[in-house]
């Protein structure tokens, strides 16, 4: 804990003084870009790895990068996702895996979960992703696991879309989604190419998208 504290204080020393000015503009009001799913994990740094600055970034982060299906009973997730579409108007959100994931390598390999029962009942929200990666063949169980980190993007790219917030933000054309999966030894990043429905290099095609907000209203 005391390298957290120190951390504080060297931000407060350091870091927070050549930020004045933004925080300053930043005290009273937010206008994120984006909407960041990601992770819990620690080696996924979000504004790291887009150097994005404190205010670009509305983030949400859980085991596994998990989005709920929208339902009678929503949840955290649910009114975050709400909050950023309905209120700040992102225009982009960003689903976020990541190689290594644990709760992915958890899903792929049946890892009994017995004894973390909020774990194994969290992780269902990626069944759909379970039921396609177990459908299909892996030459080793590293490969499982990277098929299971994207089949789990493309699931949740799915279930965020059953929020009422998105569904007419997409059909209004006024936000497009985003399925990346970052390396954590290579740090590049894998993106969902929704024309083709696969992940490319993100720095070779920066331009792909899972869901373009490009066919508002044709009529
Ligand atoms: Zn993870």
């Amino acid at each position: 804990m005391k390298d957290i504290i120190d951390g504080f204080l060297k931000f407060q020393r350091d870091a927070f003084p050549e930020r004045a000015g933004l925080f300053r503009e930043l005290a009273t009001r937010q206008a994120p870009r984006a909407l960041f799913i990601s992770c819990s994990d620690s080696r996924l740094v979000p504004e790291l790895v887009t150097q994005r600055e404190p205010g670009d970034l509305f983030v949400i982060r859980n085991a596994g990068n998990i989005v709920p299906s929208y339902g009678p009973e929503p949840g955290g997730v649910s009114a975050s996702v709400e909050y950023a579409v309905s209120a700040l108007h992102v225009s982009d959100i960003v689903i976020c895996g990541h190689s290594d994931c644990g709760a992915m390598t958890a899903i792929a390999s049946c890892t009994c979960l017995d004894h973390m029962p909020a774990v194994a009942h969290w992780l269902r929200y990626a069944d759909s992703a379970r039921v396609v990666n177990e459908a299909r063949q892996h030459k080793t169980p590293l490969e499982r696991v990277q098929s299971m980190v994207r089949e789990n993007v493309i699931a949740q790219l799915a279930n965020i879309k059953t929020h009422p917030a998105v569904r007419l933000a997409l059909e209004e054309g006024r936000v497009s989604l985003h399925g990346w999966v970052y390396d954590i030894e290579t740090g590049s990043i894998d993106a969902l190419d929704g024309a083709t429905g696969r992940f490319v290099s993100l720095a070779a095609q920066p331009h792909v998208c899972a869901t373009p907000a490009s066919h508002a209203h044709a009529a």
